[in-house]
């Protein structure tokens, strides 16, 4: 799935790159512009959304750029209908790289809504209606999809920045499996939460769906990290039976890490 890309430009080194589906976005944006103004709607329509993209793409450079820092290699960032995902080798283990790379993203989002706020003040507050295809109502929409983008992040569910953000601060006290352990099960709590209310209270199905799926993904960022801690303990066992047989102990049984019940 994840193969069906367009190569777009390079940025700081790093591929940028669109998703096929992410063409069906911009072909339902048109569409939609051109119901409600024909040309100059579509128009609209198309670099708003382009516009908006450019701030997710803008949030995922925060995010590679301090990795990069780290000394993470950031080959490409992918541009899908649901957000952007910037593809990182590797994940610092240290709480305090894990938590400035996280929060990085975020902190561009408020920062552009910062940027924004003097210009729009005056017509966000204004009890009049923002000009339509106005730069005053180009800046309001941007400044609260910057906010939204932001805020909706820091939501502590994987695969969400919070989610990773308060995974960080556990592992500052907790090891790393059971700190994941612990920011996936919350996070879990809180997306079926989150769903039932979207989908019960709201009637808001396809919100609801989507914490469905960031529940399954949650869930999906737990097993991750435990079996890549099973089988570097495996290789670890491997290497130090290699290194010094005369040590070795008889076979211990497979290990399994369970999570507290
Ligand atoms: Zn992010």
């Amino acid at each position: 799935m994840l193969r069906w890309s367009i190569n777009l430009f390079r940025i700081f080194g790093i591929q940028l790159a669109v998703h096929a589906s992410f063409l069906l976005l911009i072909a339902y944006y048109a569409w939609l512009g051109w119901q409600a103004g024909r040309l100059p709607g579509l128009l609209w329509s198309v670099g708003l959304i382009l516009l908006f993209f450019g701030c997710v793409v803008l949030h995922e450079l925060g995010h590679s750029l301090i990795a990069m820092r780290y000394g993470v290699r950031v080959p490409r960032i992918l541009l899908m209908p649901i957000g952007g995902m910037a593809e990182f080798d590797r994940i610092p283990r240290q709480s305090s790289a894990e938590l400035l790379i996280t929060l990085a993203g975020p902190a561009v989002n408020f920062f552009i809504a910062a940027l924004l706020l003097p210009f729009f003040r005056q017509d966000l507050l204004g009890d009049q209606p923002l000009a339509a295809y106005s730069a005053a109502e180009l800046g309001a929409q941007l400044l609260l999809a910057n906010l939204i983008m932001g805020t909706f992040n820091l939501l502590p569910v994987f695969p969400m920045d919070g989610g990773r953000i308060l995974r960080a601060l556990l592992a500052m006290k907790l090891d790393y499996v059971r700190a994941t352990f612990w920011a996936a099960s919350i996070g879990k709590t809180l997306a079926l939460l989150f769903a039932l209310l979207a989908g019960l209270y709201y009637q808001h199905y396809l919100m609801a769906v989507l914490f469905v799926f960031i529940y399954t993904a949650a869930d999906a960022e737990y097993r991750m990290v435990l079996q890549r801690e099973q089988e570097s303990r495996y290789w670890a066992e491997m290497a130090r039976r290699v290194v010094a047989p005369e040590t070795v102990k008889p076979p211990q049984p497979p290990l399994i890490i369970h999570g507290p019940n």
